[in-house]
């Protein structure tokens, strides 16, 4: 039975040039790529050789045979994305290796940012001989999203630290943390020093919803709430208040599932992870028995993937509840037509009793957040959907 992609991947393509048939997809050059929410393998071309299994950084594909529960659909899964049949034209050929010119003596690069973007830069540079990196982190800790955004039970994720540490052992490579460029250290002064600049510094902004209340105690951004859970320096000192009993969610892409996710979850459930002391204390006392998440349109353009939501309704100790969307309308294409079936199937499975619960609301917006003094509560419009 032929190996299987699941959960955990997050698509850094290293499976891709280990399989001797070409049979994960898709693949760098071809053009869905960049949208895919996952890889698959296609079962029909899989010789079950098992050499994907150690290319993969975060243990994300298992063989057919050993599928755990929880990862049986995937097996669907992945046979889906090949069913349609597949030509592979190559969109985005390799540009030729440009070579560097050795009588010019060591070539000095700096990464600006220490996440994945940058690591994976600094190991393709690495790889050609008389290069020196210097990777530069405004915090004390490398890894940027990875240790500070990817949700503390997402452990298998997580454990791409293995292949970062892989690549920090590499000759060449060094660190400079604690130094903010822009602010310690001008990007003048690193040209000075180096041949080439390179930035990989995230996104880190928030978007702003514009609407009234929005900054009254009681409301935050996801990006200070998931800093707050995983320990960020910037947020240790935040103070959130887990004293109501129902939470609110502005969106429902993957951070908006981890952060219901987290806050749906029974804290001794967290206790193996690596989340932030302060936090796991705080769900302790956490009286929230609902989290509601908004979606403006509905469950067929949700920004959820379908991994990480069969990671989610995986979970028994959480009931599912979806409002104002209809998922029997084929969407027209069969990864959503998936995501709608096991929602469907999720919300007609029994409650339990203690169980706390995630509810999708789609089609629906904030328009404001009453107070005063504190946020009470969430006035929102239902949104009519219109297809053109
Ligand atoms: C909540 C959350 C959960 C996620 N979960 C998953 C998941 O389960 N699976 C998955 O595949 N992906 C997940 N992602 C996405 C993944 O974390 C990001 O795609 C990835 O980390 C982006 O990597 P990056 O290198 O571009 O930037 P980042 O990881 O954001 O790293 C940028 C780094 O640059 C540093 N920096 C910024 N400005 C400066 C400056 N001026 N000077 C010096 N340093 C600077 C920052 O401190 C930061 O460390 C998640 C993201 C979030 C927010
Ligand atoms: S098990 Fe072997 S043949 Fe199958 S996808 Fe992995 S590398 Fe390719
Ligand atoms: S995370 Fe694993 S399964 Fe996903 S693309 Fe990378 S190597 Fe392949």
């Amino acid at each position: 039975m032929a190996h299987v992609v699941t959960q955990a991947c997050c698509g850094d393509a290293s499976c891709v040039f280990a399989c001797p048939v070409n049979a994960i997809h898709p693949t760098p050059d071809e053009a869905d790529f960049g949208l895919a929410e996952m890889l698959y393998i296609d079962p029909v071309s899989c010789v079950d050789c098992g050499a994907c299994v150690g290319a993969c950084p975060v243990g994300a594909i298992v063989p057919g045979t050993r599928v755990e529960t929880a990862q049986l659909p995937f097996v669907a899964i992945n046979a889906l994305f090949h069913e349609a049949g597949r030509d592979h034209p190559v969109q985005a050929p390799v540009p030729p290796v440009v070579r560097k010119d050795d009588s010019r003596g060591t070539l000095r690069v700096a990464i600006v940012g220490p996440g994945p973007a940058a690591l994976y830069a600094a190991d393709e540079l690495l790889k050609r001989p008389g290069v020196q990196v210097n990777v530069i982190d405004r915090l004390p800790t490398p890894h940027g999203l990875v240790r500070a955004g990817v949700a503390p039970d997402h452990q298998s994720t997580k454990s791409i630290d293995g292949l970062f540490r892989h690549i920090e052992d590499q000759p060449g490579f060094s660190y400079v943390l604690n130094v903010e460029v822009g602010r310690d250290i001008a990007h003048e002064e690193l040209i000075e020093h180096h041949h080439a600049v390179i930035y990989a510094t995230g996104a880190s902004q928030d978007r702003v919803l514009g609407i009234a209340g929005e900054d009254l105690p009681g409301s935050g951004t996801a990006t200070a709430l998931v800093a707050w859970y995983n320990g960020h320096p910037d947020h240790a000192d935040h103070v959130v208040n887990l004293g109501t009993e129902r939470a609110v969610i502005v969106g429902n892409g993957n951070v908006a599932l981890d952060v219901a996710r987290i806050l749906a979850t029974d804290p001794s459930r967290l206790e193996s992870t690596d989340i932030a002391d302060h936090a796991l204390e705080a769900l302790r006392s956490s009286t929230i028995r609902e989290i509601v998440l908004l979606g403006r349109r509905g469950a067929a353009q949700a920004a959820f993937t379908l991994p990480e939501l069969v990671g989610l309704l995986s979970r028994d100790d959480i009931d599912i509840v979806v409002e104002g969307t209809d998922l029997d309308a084929p969407s027209g294409d069969a990864m959503t037509d998936r995501k709608l079936q096991a929602l469907r199937a999720a919300t007609t499975r029994p409650r339990r009793a203690g169980n706390r619960r995630i509810v999708f609301r789609f089609a629906t917006s904030p328009i404001e957040l009453m107070g005063p003094g504190q946020v009470t509560g969430v006035r929102v419009r239902h949104n009519e959907l219109v297809t053109t």
